[in-house]
């Protein structure tokens, strides 16, 4: 990897490819050479309303104008507007800001241990999480997360943690006890690999949650924000989450999470319980706001259902029985092409052919478009992958 004296000053914590993006509208980006991307990843699931959205840009240079950060000891009039547009459309009653989808799932990890302990006065903490999850990079958080190598050297990790495999529900009965506080699961196991969760399984972690006396927690930092064809991939079940969580997609790029819960978890957070500094600044919460709103008004996640299918279908076209690809799945547009060998070259191969595209573990390739993408726009990546496709075939 070539590495510039600029880059020096950093700790080499990224494996970055060797492209500088500078500038972004819409579905694309273009790099500090000219060169020009159609992005197929979108930050990683964060610019869900493309570069640059216009809405969103009006709103953050209104409240440039107006004050940037208050403290959390005032009351933030935009932060009670965001949070508002949150419950308004959601199935949650309560909302928590804070800065990144680790720190909204280390708030919800918390929040699940005070309601059991404070509450409830029952005493539990453990929380049980499913294998191939990933849940951030805090020390709680990765202790949450089902992967070993995010957990390599940091030893000792925090107490609390059990791990299942998904859609195991005996496994899961047999890993709760009078211990469990809650069970924590992504919709889409979105980092590991791509695997929607069936919808008969999260009804059974609803019900045996309900029957033991657990909370549900959701980490929708990925799925949520209308990735998945609604604004909250929980919405495709038909059940409800007592606790869930986002960030990525929250603030169209402006770095914002939050934690939801229903009414009967609000008073498990009383004053002083948790606390941020820049959670839910003026400037973060307007960008949520107008993030919401624009989702609500202007119908995105029923976009990014049509067009999710789109692709899928364009894909399965052009890919299904090559040699290579095993299965092609996904909801909406998260979506997932596992191949049978590793697929980190076709990443670097799609970028010289000006696609941004992203793994999900070593052999599945993960397509992440905005959710304004279009029709032309899909068939021109399609069209560009099917092609570096064609050409290994040739090379196997
Ligand atoms: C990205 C992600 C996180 C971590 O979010 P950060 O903002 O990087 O801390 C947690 N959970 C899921 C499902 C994610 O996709």
């Amino acid at each position: 990897m070539e590495r510039n004296m600029s880059e020096q000053s950093l700790f080499p914590t990224y494996a970055r490819f060797p492209i500088a993006l500078v500038k972004g509208k819409g579905s694309w980006v273009w790099d500090d050479q000219g060169n020009k991307y159609l992005d197929f990843m979108s930050g990683l699931a964060v610019a869900n309303l493309g570069h640059a959205p216009d809405k969103i840009k009006r709103a953050l240079i209104d409240q440039l104008d107006q004050l940037w950060h208050v403290s959390n000891l005032f009351r933030i009039p935009k932060q009670e507007e965001a949070a508002k547009a949150l419950t308004d459309h959601t199935c949650a009653d309560a909302v928590f800001f804070c800065n990144s989808g680790a720190e909204a799932n280390e708030a919800a990890i918390k929040l699940a241990r005070r309601y059991h302990q404070k509450v409830l006065g029952n005493g539990r903490y453990e929380i049980v999480t499913f294998v191939q999850s990933f849940h951030g990079r805090t020390l709680a958080t990765l202790t949450a997360t089902g992967q070993d190598k995010v957990k390599d050297g940091f030893l000792p990790l925090p107490d609390g943690f059990k791990y299942v495999e998904l859609h195991d529900m005996a496994g899961l009965e047999a890993a709760v006890s009078d211990k469990t506080a809650a069970v924590m699961l992504e919709p889409v196991l979105a980092e590991g690999g791509i695997h929607p969760v069936d919808p008969a399984f999260m009804r059974a972690v609803r019900e045996l949650c309900d029957k033991r006396g657990l909370l549900l927690i959701l980490d929708e930092v990925q799925t949520g924000m209308g990735r998945t064809g609604k604004l909250f991939a929980h919405e495709h079940y038909g059940i409800e989450p007592d606790i869930f969580t986002v960030a990525k997609g929250l603030g169209s790029g402006f770095p914002v999470g939050a934690m939801l819960a229903k009414e009967k978890l609000r008073e498990a957070f009383p004053p002083g319980s948790h606390a941020s500094t820049f959670g839910g600044t003026p400037l973060a919460s307007a960008a949520v706001k107008a993030t919401v709103e624009t989702m609500v008004e202007e119908r995105v996640p029923e976009r990014a259902a049509e067009m999710g299918s789109y692709l899928m279908e364009r894909l399965r076209e052009k890919l299904a029985g090559h040699p290579l690809v095993k299965e092609i799945r996904g909801m909406g547009l998260i979506v997932g092409i596992d191949c049978v060998q590793p697929v980190a070259e076709l990443v670097r191969e799609a970028q010289t052919q000006g696609l941004l595209v992203v793994t999900a573990g070593p052999n599945v390739l993960r397509l992440l478009p905005n959710l304004l993408v279009t029709r032309e726009e899909i068939d021109q990546a399609v069209g560009i992958l099917a092609n570096l496709f064609a050409g290994r075939t040739a090379q196997v």
